[in-house]
């Protein structure tokens, strides 16, 4: 057992909390930041579905928009995942809403975790900091690639984490201390849910599942399991091989119709809702002019945007699970939870 101290920023968060699970299970002394104490009990208990915490995880007030608490957060530990950024699929009329508190909140907690004398930061980015572009044609990213943020029609969410995790490279890099950084780059995350509030990304079965979505959109993603982004995060903290390194956290490519057919041949009548019928792209063009979720995704419509995990693989060992696996949890769990 590790008896090294951790702390996790937004461990009420999906990907988060699976972190923190993971972080107990190997022993390791875990605390969070959340924005609001008052949310404790609620951590506690879908943290419970996992794993036991006995007295090994505390809770810190920390807001990625303010100074205050970072450094008591952060002062005696040993590493630092900083996970917490706002999520929006849609965006929004002021980008600064989602840019300030990733960016500012990046370099707060990676200023503090230098200050504290960490070995090193893992910063949950996102793929959506190493993608080729927003439409055009079909390509396959590694962590070589690098959004730019003035991309036309690149999302608010995207230019976020862009700009999040350049602002965290140059701060390590500016810094001569002995802290090191990785980054974790995710795709679309699902895998199971431990309470009724889950991670935007989610809303893709969610929605399928309630039959939320008139038709299938040509649209697809990589597909990764929370369980395994935990378990590269934790990977990446330890590995000395990680130091200085982006690793993509992608695992399968898969359409929305090729998952909505999984749900329906696997889950039988709880996937009766699951549509059938495939929603042209005009049709989702036009949906999207009023459904500000579907608005920020139409430029990607038929094109396949994948992502390789093969650095991961080979530097970390690390082995993402099959795409029906997660899927699948990710389904019954939200039907365990009352969410569809
Ligand atoms: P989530 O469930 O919505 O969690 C977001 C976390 O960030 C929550 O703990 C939230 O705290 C915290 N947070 C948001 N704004 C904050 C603020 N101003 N101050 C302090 N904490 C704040 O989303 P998630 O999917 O776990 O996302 C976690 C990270 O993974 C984010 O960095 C996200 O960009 C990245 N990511 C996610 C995906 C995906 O598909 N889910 C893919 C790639 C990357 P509250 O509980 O207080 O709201």
């Amino acid at each position: 057992m590790s008896g090294e101290t951790v702390l996790v920023t937004g461990g009420s968060g999906y990907i988060g909390g699976w972190c923190v699970a993971g972080l107990l299970q190997q022993g390791y002394v875990v605390r969070t930041t959340v924005r609001d104490l008052g949310k404790e009990a609620a951590v506690r208990a879908s943290l419970g579905k996992i794993t036991d915490p006995g007295n090994r995880l505390s809770f810190h007030a920390a807001n990625l928009t303010s100074d205050d608490g970072w450094d008591a957060a952060t002062e005696g530990c040993d590493y630092v995942l900083h996970v917490a950024s706002p999520l929006g699929v849609a965006d929004p009329k002021d980008p600064d809403e989602l840019i300030v508190p990733a960016r500012e909140g990046a370099k707060r907690a990676i200023a503090a975790a230098i200050k504290a004398g960490v070995k090193r930061v893992v910063m949950t980015s996102s793929v959506a900091a190493a993608a080729k572009g927003v439409g055009g044609s079909d390509w396959t990213a590694d962590e070589t690639v690098w959004t730019d943020p003035k991309t036309p029609r690149l999302s608010v969410y995207a230019q976020s984490k862009t700009l999040a995790e350049r602002a965290a490279w140059e701060l390590i890099h500016a810094s001569p201390s002995n802290t090191t950084l990785a980054t974790v780059n995710p795709a679309l995350v699902l895998g199971p849910v431990t309470s009724g509030d889950f991670s935007e990304s989610v809303q893709v079965v969610e929605r399928l599942l309630s039959g939320r979505v008139p038709g299938l959109p040509r649209l697809g993603f990589n597909v990764v399991d929370v369980r395994d982004v935990a378990d590269l995060h934790i990977r990446a903290m330890t590995d000395p091989k990680a130091a200085g390194e982006r690793f993509i956290a992608a695992a399968n490519f898969a359409w929305m119709t090729d998952i909505a057919a999984l749900l329906r041949q696997r889950l039988g009548p709880q996937a009766a809702k699951v549509p059938t019928r495939k929603a042209p792209d005009f049709v989702i063009r036009l949906a999207g002019l009023f459904d500000k979720d579907l608005g920020s995704v139409t430029p990607g419509l038929g094109h396949k945007h994948d992502y390789s995990h093969d650095k991961a693989e080979r530097i970390l060992g690390w082995k993402p699970r099959p795409l029906e696996e997660t899927v699948l949890d990710c389904a019954n769990s939200l039907i365990a939870t009352g969410a569809v």
